[in-house]
């Protein structure tokens, strides 16, 4: 072996690295993977299980494959500490694990104290379904639960978040389903950003034309409290709402195991780093992919992305290992969304690494916006899905 490295985290980010690692060295490089979950479980096209559009199961994927294709070792087990000294990652139930580099892919947590009153107990019924799982069938169930004429509400953190037009591909999901189902009832958007940040005139044209009455959308609605008791959210500048399903997004900030590393340096909420090696500017021999590192500029935090710099850390660790120096990676992203059961919408960009500036910045003249929702594009969604999994995870 040429060298040990451990990962955190096997999401889109930390999967894809395990595997390239793997692949790039054919099989020189020793690569640990740790993750507490039993299974890999998509948020991309989650919002579609909510809409009726698409059954749960198809979200649930197995790690075996990065095992047995590729000899990657998995642990099913939550890391607990690093010890960046010794470089050892310490597990609450598999033990210590050794490295040369570490791999720090946890995603996100939320920042629950952002919204007073979200404690443990009102989590239990008032959900995110913002990390897909249990969440996700609860919340439909709540929306198949809802009588014709019930309102649902969705609260937006202000940006960044996870999945920038994750929230507005949802609301559209979710009136779809009252269209066809429960025609009376309502999906309120309250968003704490200024507008609609991502893809703004295609969703808001979908809403105007075919959830007029059903989709009302309300900008700088910060929402600071709630009061579950009486399912009723609190906005910053005191306006109750209630609404009889209610679903929050509180502020997140990088999986709270970066924050217990130490790792975590932009706004106590992103962990910053060398864009050339993804290497920490806070820990040496330590690397931070996916939603948990502070994005380049328009860069946002998506599945595509994070797949992307499983791939460029990877090239980079093998490069490090070989005795040559890192170079960096060309990165690009394409974000879907599904407006209804069958038509789609994308945003794309490239992200080119600028020597002066020390960051990936968007190609200029790349990437765009459909000019319309297409069916069209409703198939490139669901293959883009198919794909990545594959690409992540086998
Ligand atoms: P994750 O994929 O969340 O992986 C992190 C992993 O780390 C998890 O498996 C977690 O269990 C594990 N972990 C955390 N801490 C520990 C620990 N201490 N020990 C062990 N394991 C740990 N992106 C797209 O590109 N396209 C889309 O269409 C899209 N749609 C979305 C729709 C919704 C509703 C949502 C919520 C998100 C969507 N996204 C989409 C965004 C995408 O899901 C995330 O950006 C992506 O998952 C980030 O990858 P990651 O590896 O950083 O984190």
């Amino acid at each position: 072996s040429i060298g040990r490295v451990v990962i955190i985290g096997a999401g889109f980010g930390g999967a894809t690295a395990a595997k390239y690692l793997r692949k790039w060295s054919n099989g020189s490089i020793d690569v640990t993977l740790i993750e507490r979950n039993k299974q890999f479980i998509s948020c991309p096209t989650s919002n579609e299980v909510l809409g009726g559009n698409r059954a749960y199961e198809s979200l649930v994927h197995g790690y075996d494959k990065l095992g047995k294709n590729w000899g990657v070792k998995l642990v099913n087990a939550s890391a607990t500490a690093v010890d960046a000294e010794k470089r050892r990652v310490r597990t609450d139930t598999a033990g210590e694990f050794e490295y040369d580099r570490l791999i720090v892919a946890p995603g996100f947590d939320f920042n629950f104290a952002s919204i007073e009153g979200y404690d443990e107990k009102a989590r239990e019924r008032i959900l995110h379904a913002w990390k897909a799982g249990a969440q996700t069938l609860a919340l439909r169930q709540q929306l198949v639960d809802l009588p014709d004429g019930g309102v649902y509400a969705l609260t937006i953190p202000k940006a960044p978040y996870r999945c920038p037009p994750g929230p507005y591909e949802r609301a559209s999901q979710i009136a779809w389903y009252f269209k066809q189902n429960k025609p009376k009832s309502k999906v309120l958007v309250l968003d704490a950003n200024d507008k609609i940040i991502s893809k703004e005139k295609l969703f808001l044209g979908v809403w105007e034309k075919d959830y007029a009455g059903i989709i009302e959308y309300t900008p700088k609605w910060n929402a600071t409290g709630v009061d579950a008791a009486s399912n009723t959210v609190i906005s910053e500048l005191g306006d109750r709402l209630h609404a009889d399903v209610l679903n929050l997004l509180p502020a997140q900030r990088a999986g709270d195991i970066a924050r217990a590393i130490g790792i975590v340096n932009v706004n106590d909420r992103w962990a910053d780093i060398d864009w050339i090696t993804l290497e920490s500017t806070a820990l040496k021999n330590v690397h931070v992919v996916g939603d948990a590192l502070s994005a380049a500029p328009l860069m946002p935090k998506s599945g595509h992305m994070a797949n992307q710099h499983g791939k460029a850390v990877a090239a980079a660790i093998v490069e490090i290992f070989s005795g040559r120096e890192p170079q960096p990676t060309l990165l690009a992203n394409t974000c879907y969304s599904l407006v209804d059961d069958k038509r789609a919408i994308h945003v794309d960009s490239v992200h080119r690494y600028d020597p002066e500036k020390k960051q990936p910045l968007v190609v200029a003249g790349s990437g765009g916006v459909s000019s319309a929702p297409s069916v069209e594009e409703g198939l490139y969604t669901r293959a883009w899905a198919e794909t990545i999994w594959k690409d992540v995870l086998a």
